[in-house]
């Protein structure tokens, strides 16, 4: 099974990834956190998205997807993916598509964290001052939101035309939201979404 966690910065998709993870074993891909590891590794590659990632746009669509890629072939056995912070463009979505249908998978659902701008403004104050990262800082932050309204929220329509989009309640407690997620994940493994072909359909090609 294959979801992707959407929704702005600060939404909480990190939170519910970790969570989605501890309980059903899917792998959790975050962009954001490979680029950041990269960044404090000091690599080629972590000096090049440095500025772009402090100031609050998005670095290219090539090396987010090349990150993706690595990733899929390193974890071939994994049950499944949650991707967090990914796909953020048109161009990721459909190159993800791709990605995972060269290798026999898809995106089974996407799962939005419904939430309002104030508190994201108000969540995103408190982190800076805890952790002090640096895109936290009110510049870069209204820098984020508007590259999420204008560059990632055009997916919302993209999946909703796959038929894959839910949505859940954001501004709820940790606890609830996931109960949440839980639930539409819950009827998918009913309906049967899955990393493996099923045993009909690897006899007859049909499920
Ligand atoms: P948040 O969800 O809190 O905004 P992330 O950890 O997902 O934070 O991302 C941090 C930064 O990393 C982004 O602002 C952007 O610069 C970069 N980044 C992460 N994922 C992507 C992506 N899929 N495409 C482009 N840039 C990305």
């Amino acid at each position: 099974m294959n979801i992707v966690l959407f929704g702005p910065p600060a939404a909480g998709k990190g939170t519910q990834a970790k969570i989605i993870t501890k309980e059903r074993g899917l792998l959790q891909l975050s962009t954001g956190d490979m680029l950041r590891a990269a960044k404090s590794s000091g690599s080629e590659l972590g000096k090049k998205v440095a500025g772009i990632m402090d100031r609050g746009d998005l670095v290219s669509d090539e090396i987010v997807i090349a990150l993706i890629e690595e990733q899929l072939d390193t974890h071939k056995d994994a049950p499944g993916f949650i991707f967090d912070g990914f796909p953020r463009t048109v161009a990721q979505a459909e190159a993800l598509d791709k990605s995972l249908s060269s290798r026999g998978m898809a995106v089974d659902a996407v799962i939005r964290l419904c939430v309002d701008d104030a508190v994201l403004v108000d969540r995103i104050e408190n982190r800076f001052k805890e952790e002090g990262r640096k895109d936290d800082n009110p510049e870069s932050f209204k820098i984020r939101l508007g590259n999420y309204n204008e560059q990632t929220a055009p997916l919302l329509p993209f999946y909703e035309a796959q038929g894959k989009l839910s949505e859940v309640d954001g501004l709820a407690s940790i606890e609830a939201v996931s109960a949440s997620v839980a639930k539409v994940l819950n009827e998918l493994s009913v309906s049967g979404g899955g990393n493996k072909p099923s045993f009909w359909k690897r006899l007859f090609g049909r499920s």
